[in-house]
């Protein structure tokens, strides 16, 4: 699922240039990898976010001096206007999202990027703050699924603001896919802006359909990866420490469920981190963002985001 994205001559990429899909004749997909969040357990999920190359293009990029610094000058607030999508279908048992669940939705995304969600989590200087709410009817995007023609047709219809406005899709994918959520990464912004966004299934917002998964974490989640960052588990099946953040140790393969003391990768310090957002957790085990994961959120903001 997630065959474009970078390619391996990325480091001779400028600062702020957005790096090229591959150019490959299989390459169907204009856009770069995609990264999914899925019910375990349901077959068809792919839980593959980015490949080895581009986890570790993106990271060389982050590994510039220059940015190593970057983020430093921020202010100790920025806030993100958030561009709500309501999706519809024309079915009876469709039906819009309502308003308060939006803003419920974007209550979890606040409290969760302020740290609030544990005493373990790392507080993080975004803000979030809904500016615009618009509804579309349409079965094909309410039954969305990802990087296809409907997925980009949908986005391009109504996608709003610039690099540093979140589009928020609320949709309902097909529930054989298990699919719970999906993003853009930052670095993919430049070369195609009206892709960005973060598309949610409804069943997972607060108080949603989908067991286990409706505390509204998902979009904690998806949000993470527009904000730049990658699965704890990224360099699936291998223990390297591919999300680039040093200190949330390395694992294996994504949690399910809540397995307290699990450790895919024993040689390595430290156990799975189940808590943290970026695994696959059920909403009630993930709470918390580590420091490294904040300060790579502000490295990829202020490198992709809102480069100034
Ligand atoms: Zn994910």
């Amino acid at each position: 699922m997630v065959a474009g994205g970078l390619t391996g001559a990325v480091t001779a990429t400028p600062a702020n240039a957005a790096p090229s899909p591959v150019d490959v004749a299989s390459c169907v997909k204009p856009t770069g990898a995609l990264a999914f969040r899925g019910q375990r357990g349901v077959h068809g999920v792919d839980p593959d976010t980015v490949t080895r190359a581009e986890a570790r293009a993106v990271q060389s990029m982050l590994d510039r001096p220059s940015m190593r610094s970057a983020g430093t000058a921020l202010p100790d607030v920025v806030t993100i206007p958030v561009r709500a999508h309501a999706i519809d279908g024309t079915h009876r048992a469709d039906h819009y999202i309502s308003d308060s669940k939006i803003r419920a939705s974007i209550k979890v995304l606040n409290d969760a990027y302020a740290g609030k969600q544990s005493e373990e989590s790392a507080a993080t200087r975004y803000v979030f703050k809904l500016t615009t709410t618009s509804h579309s009817r349409n079965d094909h995007w309410y039954h969305l699924t990802p990087d296809t023609k409907y997925d980009h047709a949908m986005k391009r219809t109504l996608h709003r603001g610039g690099s540093t406005a979140l589009n928020l899709y609320f949709v309902k994918p097909p529930a054989s896919t298990g699919l719970l959520g999906w993003s853009s990464f930052p670095w993919d912004y430049a070369g195609h802006p009206n892709l960005d966004g973060v598309v949610i299934n409804v069943g997972s917002v607060p108080g949603g359909s989908i067991k286990d998964y409706n505390l509204g974490d998902t979009a904690t989640h998806e949000v993470g990866h527009w904000m730049g960052l990658l699965h704890t588990f990224s360099d699936y099946g291998v223990c390297e420490d591919n999300d680039g953040v040093d200190d949330t140790p390395v694992q294996r393969t994504p949690s399910n469920g809540c397995p307290t003391g699990a450790d895919t990768c024993p040689a390595s310090p430290g156990t799975d981190p189940i808590h943290n957002f970026m695994d696959y957790s059920y909403d009630s085990c993930m709470y918390e963002f580590t420091g490294g994961q904040t300060q790579r959120m502000d490295q990829a903001w202020a490198e992709w985001r809102d480069p100034s």
